[in-house]
């Protein structure tokens, strides 16, 4: 099967999307209009409801009120551009036109009908700077909004509707570092579990972080059940540094010392993510020196490690080849760590982990 690639008329007006605007905010505006007060709940269904596509769809809501409803408000913060198959015939990326005319990309990931997982972007750019990733190299643009962010699940969420189909994963790998827009990725996240919203259960979300260790702690409070992933890359402060500026903050040290804050308290395994990159991180010392490292910090079965092999992007590193790869698991698992080896699925989409990035940068706002 071949990729496909379609284009969209965008249709981006600057008001405050229904998903940006808070309860609190909304029940006003309706008790203004002499609304009851269960239409809070009843909208807010609607607006994670698969397949319910815009404001003319809320039929159980009077016309006069859906029509008020969308002069005041939009129906989503975001609006596809273009969207982008992957010739594995699962993989779909999409690039979404923000209300300022920013743009950001969102992945949706099949796994063979078993699981939709969505793959969603916190920030415009990101600031973290690592030297082998794509976004890094856009620098920071701007923070999304919650509803920016819950929006992005929404978009796929209607487009597998259309098919039958919903989605039942949401990882925070996508553009930006989720942990610098601390704020809005929590409140996404409470979105996107509630039960009268899309009721999606926290045990099937993920945050990945590059490793800001007071925000790990934070979330460690939250009571929120979901799966933290943190960015490791290397065994060592050296090579880290020269691999991940944010090392230079928060060092291996304290970044293993609040993964184990983390896994105490929500008693949750945590999974650090190590990329592979031949001849920087990927000898033989270097896996048995991660796992010692990690044991000195976490319980056995506290930690998992999943190897992901360097897609191409900037920098210029190169993929290990794959018994090289699986050399590195082995003595992980040896060194009583579990490990698997992530494949990468999209590169011919640029999809694929620390591949996203929008050439336009700062766009301008789309006619
Ligand atoms: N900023 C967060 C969220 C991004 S998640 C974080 O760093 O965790 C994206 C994952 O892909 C991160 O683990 C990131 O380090 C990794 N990544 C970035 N560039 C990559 C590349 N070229 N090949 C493989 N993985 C990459």
């Amino acid at each position: 099967m071949s990729g496909w690639h379609r284009r969209y008329r965008c249709d981006v007006t600057g008001h405050d999307a229904i998903s940006e605007v808070d309860d609190g905010v909304l029940g006003a505006w309706l008790t203004e209009r002499g609304e009851p007060a269960y239409r809070v709940r009843q909208i807010r269904r609607h607006a994670s409801l698969a397949g319910t596509c815009g404001w003319s769809d809320l039929t159980d809501v009077p016309k006069r009120l859906r029509d008020d409803l969308a002069v005041s408000f939009r129906w989503s913060s975001v609006e596809p551009v273009t969207e982008q198959a992957s010739a594995d015939g699962e993989t779909r990326k999409a690039l979404l036109a923000l209300w300022d005319g920013h743009r950001i990309e969102t992945v949706l990931m099949p796994h063979h009908g078993a699981r939709n997982s969505v793959c969603v972007s916190t920030q415009a750019g990101c600031p973290m700077a690592c030297a082998f990733c794509a976004t890094g190299e856009m620098g920071l643009i701007r923070n999304l909004t919650a509803g920016e962010i819950v929006d992005q699940v929404r978009h796929w969420q209607d487009e597998l509707a259309a098919e039958g189909d919903r989605v039942s994963h949401v990882v925070y790998m996508g553009m930006g570092e989720p942990f610098n827009n601390y704020e809005a990725t929590l409140a996404s996240a409470r979105m996107l579990t509630d039960p009268d919203a899309f009721g999606i259960s926290p045990r099937r979300i993920t945050i990945s972080t590059c490793g800001v260790v007071p925000k790990i702690d934070a979330l460690a409070s939250e009571g929120l059940p979901i799966n933290l992933a943190i960015s490791l890359h290397a065994p060592v402060d050296s090579i880290r540094t020269a691999i991940m500026p944010i090392n230079r903050r928060w060092d291996i040290d304290l970044v293993l010392a609040s993964a184990a804050r983390y896994a105490k308290k929500t008693k949750r395994r945590v999974t650090f993510e190590y990329i592979l990159l031949g001849g920087v991180n990927d000898s033989a010392e270097a896996a048995a020196l991660l796992a010692r490292r990690i044991t000195e910090h976490m319980r056995p079965g506290a930690a998992h490690v999943n190897l992901i092999p360097y897609n191409p992007g900037p920098g210029g590193f190169r993929r290990p080849p794959v018994e090289r790869m699986e050399r590195f698991a082995e003595i992980l698992e040896g060194g009583g760590i579990s490990a698997t080896v992530r494949i990468s699925k999209g590169q011919d989409i640029a999809a694929a982990c620390g591949q996203l990035k929008v050439p336009e940068g700062r766009a301008a706002p789309v006619a």
